[in-house]
């Protein structure tokens, strides 16, 4: 038979979001509630550094911490995927068979980078000149294109719809131009930042 569990609060998701929530949620003794966080991850990233990794500023290492390391102390941690959710019924099913039951239900999942909607950016990430910070194991490849990049024209895109970081696109634009200053290769580099909004 299926395992069955209750929570009073079910969080989905033990990244950024549903951390600093369950942090709150058990922040006060008086107001401590029975706070469980489903998450399948072993490994939790601090997401806003990944800019001044790309920037060689930062090591990716160092974003990098065990999800047990941020759960907050008297938080349950499933460590479990969502599979489907039955709303009607305050009820989630995960990957693994487990039914967990809720009175309250917050979702944080985040977002699924789907780099194959680009024909082909998942062919070409990471190598040539083509890099992104939004991801851990694209990162690195971020300042190994600025560090050695040695003129012509540097593009940064801003992608349309939900991202992870709005500003994210802008901010590794002003710190390669700071880059190419600093490496005296600025006067024979054309920066273009492409936004469709
Ligand atoms: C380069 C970069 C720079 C940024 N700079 C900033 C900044 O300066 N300031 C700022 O405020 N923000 C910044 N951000 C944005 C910030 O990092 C994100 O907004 C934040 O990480 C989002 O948190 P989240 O919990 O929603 O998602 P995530 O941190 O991605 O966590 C989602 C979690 O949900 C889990 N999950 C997925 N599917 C399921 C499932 N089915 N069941 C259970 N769990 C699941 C995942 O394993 C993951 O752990 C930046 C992001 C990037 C990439």
């Amino acid at each position: 038979m299926s395992e069955t569990i209750h929570h009073q609060i079910v969080i989905v998701g033990g990244g950024t979001a549903g951390i600093t929530v369950a942090a709150q949620l058990t922040r006060s003794w008086f107001h401590r509630r029975d706070v469980a966080v489903i998450e399948p991850s072993d490994k939790h990233y601090y997401q806003p550094l990944w800019t001044l990794v790309g920037a060689g500023l930062a090591k990716k290492e160092s974003t990098e911490h065990t999800e047990a390391s941020v759960i907050p102390r008297g938080v349950s941690w499933i460590r479990d995927a969502v599979a489907e959710f039955l709303p009607d019924q305050n009820t989630i099913r995960t990957r693994d068979g487990k039914t967990v039951t809720y009175d309250w239900l917050i979702v944080g999942a985040g977002l699924q980078i789907n780099w194959d909607k680009i024909p082909g950016l998942k062919e070409s990430i990471g190598k040539n000149g083509v890099c992104s910070n939004y991801s851990y194991a694209t990162v690195d490849s971020t300042w190994e294109a600025i560090r050695n990049f040695r003129g012509g024209n540097a593009v940064f895109t801003n992608p349309s719809g939900a991202v992870k970081c709005g500003g994210a696109p802008q901010k590794i634009m002003y710190l390669a131009d700071d880059r190419f200053r600093e490496a005296a290769v600025r006067d024979k580099t054309k920066i273009i930042y492409a936004s469709p909004v």
